[in-house]
């Protein structure tokens, strides 16, 4: 079992591995030169730009509607005897995070009960991880999650502009 290194995506078998790091698939095993370049961003740079975006408009909703973070919602769906499920992370104010993991909720009572044996183990849980998520306030410093995601922003406009920059 392994962990891809872009998507956080947990998976058995197949993916790609490039210099000790794991991805899903061929898209995101792509974006290991982002990845790399993310991790040896001088960390005062990032600070200062985790700051900036934190406070600034959300990218959803585009109000300034305190603080901008990443928000996780958790599916699941059956059919008979697939289930599948999954985490997405979204960058968002608080109240576009509460819209997604509503949703989710809806979502997976919805369709996540109806296949054997997963959607009576794993329906449950998502619902309370969406709930968890629901009644987390904001925290004081921006997460983990938002710090990797600026970090990876950075990255990218880092490498595209040395890509676009005239060759001398
Ligand atoms: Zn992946
Ligand atoms: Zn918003």
């Amino acid at each position: 079992m392994a962990e891809c290194c872009n998507c956080g995506k947990t998976f058995f078998i197949g993916g790609q591995s490039i210099d000790g790091y794991r991805y899903c698939s061929a898209t995101c095993s792509r974006l290991h030169p982002v990845i790399v370049t993310a991790e040896s961003l001088p960390a005062a740079t990032v600070q200062q730009f985790v700051e900036k975006w934190r406070h600034g408009d959300c990218p959803v909703c585009k109000r300034q509607n305190g603080p901008v973070d990443v928000h996780a919602e958790h599916r699941v769906i059956s059919l008979i005897f697939v289930t599948q499920w999954h985490t997405r992370r979204h960058i968002s104010c608080r109240r576009c995070g509460w819209n997604k993991q509503l949703e989710a909720i809806i979502y997976s009572t919805l369709l996540g009960w109806w296949g054997l044996p997963w959607g009576f183990v794993i329906t449950p849980i998502q619902i309370v991880r969406n709930a968890v998520g629901l009644a987390r306030r904001d925290t004081v410093a921006a997460t983990e999650h938002f710090e990797k995601a600026v970090r990876r922003q950075l990255a990218a406009h880092q490498l595209q502009s040395a890509r676009s920059a005239p060759q001398a």
